[in-house]
């Protein structure tokens, strides 16, 4: 497969999945195992939305390809350190893996503009997971009023490597229960409009749940 196969495959399984719900979800093209050149094959093909993990790889990626491609939307997708967020800033349009009040004082501090970001939530509670627990969300969220560059929105998880699709399911629905609470608090700095949740293994099940952004990397860039 080529990564032109790759990305019709995986456009095609999105919009089979996001028609039956009525949905249009976002796919982010999660990029941190590969070079530029990929990111330049993709944007050829028309995917302009790119995931990092890393945030010296980004900022690499983006000094690189930022002057023959400014329309790139670049995602940072990966547990932050409070110390990089300045690196990433200024070009980053949204940070999906806000779990913390001291990021979130530094995102804000730092940022000359509004950052969307998603709070990650470690829905399935595996030890190996970032991110709140879902009993946390709201009051983190309430504490984020005082943050102006901080808007929250979305909420974010990775669900567990499994092949149960019940298990899956049921990690999805549960983020979007979350989501459910924060909207009813009617926070102006959390719309949390936006769920970001499925991965190769487990997209279309995301979005049979509700997701309005998809993180794929591995089935996208994957040249076999
Ligand atoms: C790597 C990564 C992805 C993409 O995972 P694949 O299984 O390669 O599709 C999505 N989200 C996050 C946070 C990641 O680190």
């Amino acid at each position: 497969m080529s990564i032109k196969s790759n990305f019709s495959a995986v456009t095609h399984k999105i919009s089979v999945s996001a028609a039956a719900v009525g949905t249009n979800p976002q796919l982010v093209a999660v990029t941190k195992t590969v070079s530029s050149d990929v990111i330049e094959e993709l944007y050829a093909l028309g995917q302009r939305h790119f995931g990092e993990n890393r945030a010296d790889a980004i900022s690499a990626k983006h000094d690189v390809l930022n002057e023959r491609y400014p329309d790139i939307v670049w995602h940072f997708i990966g547990s932050l350190q409070t110390r990089k967020v300045k690196d990433i800033l200024p070009f980053v349009s949204y940070i999906h893996s806000l779990d913390r009040l001291s990021l979130a004082k530094e995102i804000s501090k730092r940022a000359d503009r509004v950052i969307d970001c998603f709070i990650e939530v470690n829905v399935s509670g595996e030890d190996s997971k970032h991110g709140l627990v879902p009993e946390d969300v709201v009051s983190f969220i309430e504490k984020l009023q005082e943050y102006q560059n901080i808007n929250i929105i979305g909420l974010m998880t990775m669900a567990p490597f499994t092949s149960n699709d019940d298990e899956l399911k049921n990690v999805f629905s549960n983020l979007k229960t979350i989501q459910e609470d924060v909207i009813k608090q009617n926070f102006e700095w959390a719309p949390c409009t936006e769920l970001s949740m499925g991965m190769s293994n487990d997209y279309p099940i995301a979005i049979s749940a509700g997701a309005t952004f998809v993180r794929v990397g591995t089935e996208l860039v994957t040249e076999i």
